[in-house]
């Protein structure tokens, strides 16, 4: 017996030379690079979002196995920042310089992915930058609710990758909702996946969003993109549906990576 073990470990010690490795052990396969851009600076409603995300993706990523780096510097969204990065997340906020345009956009149509919140999706009328307003679908922001209040949410294809653990309705916790015009459903690239549900309008005290179509998540199909529009306040991760949800979508994405490039 004990010379079979010591035959098989001349045979494997003699392979790991042969493959001119110090160590018998394959490398482990190092975990997709997802990078979340984030800023201090902001409204103090966004910067309580942005914090609790940060923890909640922080305590995924061994779990679901991807390297997590964190930065409020978004002069590092740039292409030799960006060249192993699988997925970009947006907390709430959104580039601040042509440069940062430039290379966001030429990341994306590289096949980049891209997972952002909220506010990150703002555009309006005087928005000059044309092609983040077609990646998000064509729609400028619209109307907001305010002060925050939850909302029933439909979820309109409960078999996607990113809703499969949702019910067909829930209700979510307090939000500042923004509607989108023209609402992105009518660009024929665009899968909506959650809206307001038509119970909540007229949604608002102070500033009232009537009664419209109002998605609340979708992906443009042409790009590795999701958009929710949840990440005002506190409440956004006291809801099991939400973290489901996030934690679903994020991984969603990372799987498109891994399929498009075998890493
Ligand atoms: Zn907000």
């Amino acid at each position: 017996m004990k010379t079979k073990i010591a035959v098989f470990l001349m045979v494997v010690m003699a392979w790991g030379m042969a493959m001119g490795q110090g160590s018998l052990a394959p490398p482990p396969a190092a975990h997709p690079k997802v990078v979340i851009f984030y800023s201090v600076g902001i409204e103090y409603d966004h910067l309580l979002f942005a914090q609790q995300a940060l923890q909640f993706f922080t305590a995924n990523a061994n779990k679901d196995k991807y390297t997590l780096v964190a930065t409020t510097d978004w002069n590092q969204l740039n292409d030799e920042f960006l060249k192993d990065v699988k997925v970009m997340v947006w907390l709430d906020d959104e580039v601040h310089s042509q440069a940062q345009r430039d290379a966001f956009e030429k990341y994306m149509e590289g096949g980049g992915a891209w997972l952002g919140f909220h506010v990150s999706a703002y555009n309006d009328r005087s928005s000059k930058w044309t092609w983040f307003r077609s990646f998000l679908g064509g729609g400028a922001f619209g109307l907001n609710n305010w002060p925050p209040l939850p909302a029933k949410l439909v979820v309109e294809d409960t078999t996607s990758p990113v809703t499969k653990r949702l019910p067909q309705s829930f209700e979510a916790p307090s939000n500042e909702w923004y509607s989108w015009t023209p609402s992105p459903r009518l660009d024929p690239n665009v899968k909506v996946l959650i809206s307001l549900d038509k119970s909540n309008f007229p949604i608002g005290i102070k500033d009232v969003i009537p009664p419209t179509d109002v998605p609340v998540v979708w992906t443009n199909t042409k790009y590795k993109m999701l958009y929710l529009n949840m990440g005002h306040g506190d409440k956004i991760f006291t809801s099991d549906e939400q973290k489901n949800l996030i934690e679903d979508g994020l991984q969603w994405l990372l799987s498109r990576q891994q399929a498009a490039t075998g890493k």
